[in-house]
C-alpha cells in the first residue's frame, strides 16, 4: 500500500547560520508545507503533492524529490547527497578514510573496571570509549548495571580522564536528560530499539551523534528508513551499525523453513556482509560494525572484524573487560588486553 504522495524540495540554506528556518516556500501553499528542516547545508521542506503538480512552476528551490510508498529514504541516500558523509566527534573523523575503533567493556561494573579498560584500549589505540551504562538483558532476572546516573557519572569521569570521547546506548527515553548531563559524545540506540521511531526522533532532534543499530529482524530497506526517521529531524550525524540478523531454525519453530536446505545451526546469526554493502553502496553515510555482538565468542572477533572491515566499514565497535572471564554480561564475547592489542595490530591497523 502506498502513501500519500510527498516531496521533499531542497535548496541552499540562507548563509546566516543560527537563523530559525523560514517555514515558507515562494510558490507552495504553505498549508502543503509539512516540515521545515534544515540538514548539512541545506534547508529541506516536505511537501504534500505529487511531482507533476509543481513541474514547470517557479519554485524558489535547487530540487525536488519524491518521497514515501515505496521510496523508504532520500536524505540518507547518495542520490540526494554526492559526497562522503564524515562525522566529526571531539576530534575524531567517522567516515574520513582511517578505520576508528570503539571499545570499551559491555557493562560499567565499578569506576576501577571501567577506567582500566579505557586505559588500556587508549594505549592500544582506540579512538571512542564505548561502555554500557544501562544493560537491556534478555531477560530481568539478569545483571541490569548500576543505577543509570551512578553509571553515566563514571562514564564522562573515565572519558574526561583519558580524554576521550564517549558512546553509550540509551535503553529508555526517561534516561535522555541524563545522556545530555554528562555529555554523552555518541548515543547508541541498540538493535531492540531499532525500530522505536519515536525514541530515534527525540535522540535525533537533541543534535548529539548517533550509532543506529540494525534491527536484528530488519532488511537492509527497514534499517535506512530507520536512519531516515533521524535525518528528517535535522541531525545529520547519525550512522548505521551493522551487526548479525536472526534467522528462525526448523529448531525454533518446529517446521521447516526452507524446502531441502541443510541449516547450520551455527548461522542462526548471520552477517548480512551483502546487505551492508547494500547500506554502503546507497547511502553517504559512514557504517560502523560490531563484530563483537556479531561473533558471540572472543575467538570469533578477530574474523568478524575482518570482514566488517573489508566489506567497507568505517568503524568498528569492540567489547573489551579487563578480565572477561569475571564480567557481569557477555563474558564469552570480550577481548582481553593482549587480544585487542592483538586485533588492533593484526586485522585494524595493517
Ligand atoms: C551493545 O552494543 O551493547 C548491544 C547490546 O548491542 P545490540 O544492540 O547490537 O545487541
Ligand atoms: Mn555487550
Amino acid at each position: 500500500m502506498l502513501g500519500d504522495p510527498m516531496l521533499l524540495m531542497t535548496k541552499n540554506k540562507p548563509e546566516r547560520t543560527g537563523t530559525k528556518a523560514d517555514k515558507t516556500l515562494e510558490g507552495v501553499d504553505s498549508s502543503r508545507i509539512k516540515k521545515v528542516v534544515d540538514l548539512y547545508d541545506r534547508r529541506i521542506f516536505l511537501v504534500d503533492g505529487l511531482l507533476s503538480e509543481f513541474r514547470g512552476r517557479a519554485i524558489a528551490v535547487d530540487r525536488i524529490d519524491e518521497v514515501g510508498g515505496e521510496r523508504k529514504y532520500m536524505l540518507a541516500s547518495r542520490e540526494w547527497r554526492n559526497e562522503k558523509t564524515v562525522i566529526s566527534v571531539d576530534g575524531v573523523r567517522i567516515g574520513g578514510g582511517k578505520t576508528v575503533v570503539a571499545a570499551g567493556v559491555c557493562g560499567i561494573e565499578s569506576l576501577e573496571q571501567a577506567l582500566r579498560a579505557a586505559h588500556e584500549v587508549r594505549e592500544l589505540g582506540a579512538d571512542i570509549y564505548r561502555a554500557g551504562t544501562v544493560k537491556m538483558r534478555t531477560t530481568p532476572y539478569a545483571w541490569q548495571g548500576l543505577p543509570v546516573e551512578q553509571s553515566l557519572r563514571i562514564l564522562r569521569e573515565v572519558g574526561d580522564k583519558e580524554g576521550m570521547a564517549v558512546m553509550t546506548e540509551i535503553v529508555n527515553l526517561a534516561h535522555l536528560p541524563l545522556l545530555l548531563k554528562y555529555h554523552v559524545d555518541i548515543i547508541q540506540v541498540g538493535t531492540r530499539h531499532a525500530q522505536s521511531f519515536s525514541l530515534i526522533e527525540k535522540i535525533a532532534q537533541t543534535g548529539v551523534p548517533m550509532l543506529l543499530k540494525r534491527g536484528m529482524g530488519n532488511t537492509t530497506e527497514e534499517f535506512l528508513g530507520a536512519i531516515e526517521y533521524a535525518l528528517l529531524q535535522g541531525n545529520g550525524n547519525v550512522f548505521p551499525c551493522e551487526r548479525v540478523i536472526r534467522i528462525f531454525t526448523e529448531k525454533d519453530i518446529g517446521v521447516r523453513l526452507y524446502d531441502g536446505a541443510q541449516l547450520d545451526l551455527d548461522a542462526r546469526f548471520p552477517l548480512d556482509i551483502k546487505g551492508m554493502r547494500e547500506v554502503i553502496a546507497k547511502t553517504h553515510l559512514p557504517m560502523a560494525g560490531d563484530p563483537s555482538h556479531s561473533a558471540g565468542v572472543s575467538h570469533k572477533v578477530p574474523e568478524y572484524s575482518r570482514r566488517l572491515l573489508d566489506a567497507g566499514a568505517d568503524m568498528l565497535v569492540v567489547e573489551v573487560h579487563p578480565d572477561p572471564r569475571k564480567a557481569k554480561s557477555d563474558a564469552d564475547q570480550q577481548l582481553t588486553f593482549d587480544e585487542f592489542g592483538s586485533l588492533m595490530k593484526n586485522v585494524v591497523r595493517v
